[in-house]
C-alpha cells in the first residue's frame, strides 16, 4: 500500500461499505479482465464531486457488470476484506443487495455462498472480523425485498449479521416496505436503514418509525429538525456517516461544509466510513487524513466514533466488549500492520 498515514496502525471498525462499490485493482487483475489501470480508474471511479447522480451511478455500473457469476464475487470480496485488514480495519460489515447478481445465472443462495467463500479465505489470513448486511431495495417490490429478509435469516450462522434497505431515497418512498421489516423483526434480525442522506430530516423519521432501525445509514440530514435530533439520541440510534462519499453525491458541496462535526458535537452516536471504496477512490485512514485536516480531528475523535461503532456493531455482547477492548488498547499503542 502506497499510501501512508498514521491512522493505518490504528484499529478501526466500518460498518457502511458497499461490496459493489469496492472492486480493487487487485481483484480485477486475479479475474484477468484484460483491463489496463488506467481503464480501471477510469470505468469503476467516479469524479471527487458528481455533476450528477448519473455520473456517480455510471461508475458503479462495470462492478456490477462484473459481480455476476461466482468466481468474481468471491475475488472481489476476499480482496476487500483484504484491503481493508491492511487498512488497520478491525471489524468491518459489508453489505450488497443479492438480487443485484442473478444476471448471470446464480440463484440468491448461489450468490451467498460465493461471498461468505470469500470473506472465509481472506479471515482464514488476516486478523480481522466480518459481517454481512443484506439490502433491500426501495425500488423493489415487496415480495423481493421479503425474499431478501428471509435470506439473511437462513444465512445468519454463516456470517450475515442484518440487513437494511438502500436505493434511490428521493425517488422512492418506504411505505410498501413497512411490513418487510416487521418480519425482520418477527425474525431477530438487527436493522439499519439508508435514510436523511438524499432525502431531508423527515425521511430518516420515516425510517425511524416505521423500520425501528438499531443504525441509520448516513443520517446526517437529520440536523434539519431538533426533534428528529432528540429522537436518534433518546433511542441511541447510531449514525454511519461516510462523508467523502456525501460530498461525492452532492449532499455536501465540499468537505468543510459537510456536518459531521456538528453532529458529533450534539452528542449524537457515530462512527466514519468510506461507502465505497473504489467508486469513491478512498481507504478508511484517508478519510481520517481528510477529517483531520478538515476539522482538526485527532485520536481522541476517531477513538471515541470507533468505540460508538463497536457498541453498535450488529454481533453479540461478548464480540462487541472484545471490539472495544481492542480499540482501547489499539489507539493507547499502535499495532503493526500486517
Ligand atoms: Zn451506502
Amino acid at each position: 500500500m502506497l499510501f501512508s498515514s498514521s491512522y493505518l496502525a490504528r484499529p478501526k471498525v466500518e460498518l457502511h461499505l458497499h461490496i459493489d462499490c469496492s472492486v480493487s485493482w487487485t481483484a480485477l487483475q486475479r479475474l484477468e479482465t484484460g483491463l489496463s489501470f488506467e481503464d480501471f480508474r477510469a470505468k469503476f471511479t467516479a469524479p471527487e464531486r458528481c455533476a450528477s447522480l448519473k455520473q456517480y451511478l455510471d461508475a458503479i455500473a462495470p462492478s456490477c457488470a462484473l459481480l455476476q457469476d461466482a468466481r468474481a464475487l468471491q475475488v472481489v470480496t476476499e480482496e476487500l476484506v483484504a484491503e481493508l485488514a491492511q487498512d488497520g480495519v478491525i471489524y468491518a460489515e459489508l453489505r450488497f443487495a443479492p438480487h443485484t447478481h442473478l444476471a448471470g445465472g446464480l440463484d440468491l443462495d448461489g450468490v451467498m455462498a460465493a461471498v461468505a467463500q470469500g470473506v472465509r479465505a481472506a479471515t482464514d489470513q488476516y486478523a480481522i472480523r466480518v459481517g454481512l448486511i443484506l439490502c433491500a431495495l426501495r425500488d423493489y417490490s415487496a415480495e423481493s425485498n421479503i425474499a431478501v429478509i428471509d435470506l439473511a435469516a437462513r444465512w445468519r450462522d454463516r456470517g450475515v449479521v442484518g440487513v437494511d434497505i438502500a436505493g434511490d431515497e428521493a425517488g422512492h418512498p418506504l411505505a410498501h416496505n413497512y411490513a418487510t421489516f416487521d418480519r425482520a423483526h418477527d425474525l431477530g434480525l438487527d436493522i439499519t436503514a439508508h435514510a436523511g442522506e438524499a432525502a431531508g430530516a423527515e425521511s430518516v423519521l420515516e425510517a425511524l418509525e416505521k423500520l425501528r432501525p438499531k443504525r441509520i445509514g448516513h443520517g446526517v440530514r437529520c440536523l434539519e429538525d431538533d426533534a428528529v435530533v432528540a429522537l436518534l439520541k433518546a433511542r441511541d440510534i447510531h449514525l454511519e456517516v461516510c462523508p467523502s462519499s456525501n460530498v461525492q453525491v452532492g449532499v455536501f458541496p465540499s468537505l468543510d461544509q459537510h456536518n459531521v462535526d456538528k453532529l458529533s458535537r450534539r452528542g449524537l452516536s457515530l462512527g466514519i466510513n468510506t461507502d465505497a471504496r473504489t467508486v469513491a477512490p478512498i481507504s478508511l485512514s484517508q478519510e481520517y487524513e481528510r477529517l483531520e485536516s478538515t476539522f482538526g480531528w485527532g485520536p481522541g475523535e476517531f477513538l471515541a466514533h470507533n468505540l460508538e461503532a463497536a457498541r453498535h456493531a450488529f454481533q453479540p455482547d461478548a464480540i462487541r466488549a472484545e471490539l472495544v477492548e481492542s480499540l482501547l488498547t489499539g489507539w493507547k499503542s499502535p499495532r503493526s500492520v500486517s
